[in-house]
């Protein structure tokens, strides 16, 4: 038992003109060390919403987040600024629609600006190349702009950024739902080889039951903001 990510009680509401929501509705996993929870559920149920507040990307109303045992809801934005070396996340497309002026380089080079983690510009450069080459972008693209590229190649720069700072732990936010098949495994294919070389944890949230199959060690099905369903893989996909 050494889980890297544990919630207690976690908890997402929003105020709407409607109410309040209850996005995230008391949620308690435990994620072990160098393994995948798969979280799935319809849209709307609250994956997005609980991989965010884990990140604290979005203020937990209520509960515990641990992080190899540490309660980081209290944490400062400083404090914070700091775990984000360690808690990554990765988008479904976070390219496509926002088709920003800035080139493969320097988007996978931003974390590391943010934080200060390397300050010399000739080892930016070849922590750049190195994360390029690692997650398979040819290195003729690193002054395109992602609009240029396929959804594939997008998604490796996601990735790519994502391990700038060398986390141990990933949200995988729908990271191919919005590619191909064919391109899927190839992508899912990768996230394994790097999950199994650079012992990372991920949390990884998809509506697709068939992609969280052979990834996830556990799956948590979620339904209006509560776990109603928790099981390992083989457990949830056995046919008594
Ligand atoms: P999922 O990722 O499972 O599709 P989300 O976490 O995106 O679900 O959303 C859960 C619920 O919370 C939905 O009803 C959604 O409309 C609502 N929601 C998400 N973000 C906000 C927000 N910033 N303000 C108000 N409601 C939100
Ligand atoms: P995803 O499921 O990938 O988060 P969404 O379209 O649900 O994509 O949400 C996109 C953004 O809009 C998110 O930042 C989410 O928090 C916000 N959002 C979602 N639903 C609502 C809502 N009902 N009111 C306000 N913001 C929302």
């Amino acid at each position: 038992d050494n889980p890297l990510v544990e919630t207690m009680g976690l908890k997402k509401y929003f105020n709407t003109p409607k109410g309040n929501l209850h996005a995230v509705d008391g949620i308690d996993i435990k994620i072990q060390k160098g393994s995948t929870l798969g979280v799935v559920g319809e849209s709307g149920c609250g994956k997005s919403t609980l991989g965010r507040a884990i990140l604290r990307l979005l203020e937990p109303t209520d509960g515990k987040i641990l992080f190899e045992g540490k309660n980081i809801v209290n944490y400062s934005r400083k404090e914070m600024i700091e775990m984000r070396k360690q808690m990554q996340i990765i988008f479904q497309d976070p390219y496509a629609s926002l088709n920003p002026r800035m080139t493969v380089s320097e988007i996978i080079a931003e974390p590391i600006k943010v934080c200060k983690t390397i300050t010399n510009k000739t080892e930016i450069d070849n922590k750049i190349f190195e994360l390029m080459e690692t997650v398979g972008l040819a290195e003729r693209f690193v002054n395109t702009y992602p609009h240029e590229l396929d959804g594939g190649r997008r998604q490796r720069i996601g990735i790519a950024r994502a391990l700038v700072l060398d986390p141990k732990f990933i949200v995988c936010d729908e990271p191919v739902s919005a590619l191909d098949v064919s391109i899927q495994a190839q992508i899912l294919n990768l996230m394994m080889d790097l999950q199994e070389s650079r012992d990372l944890t991920y949390m990884f949230i998809t509506h697709d039951l068939s992609v969280v199959k052979h990834i996830s060690n556990e799956i948590m099905v979620m339904y209006m903001g509560k776990c109603v369903e928790k099981a390992s893989s083989d457990e949830l996909f056995s046919n008594p």
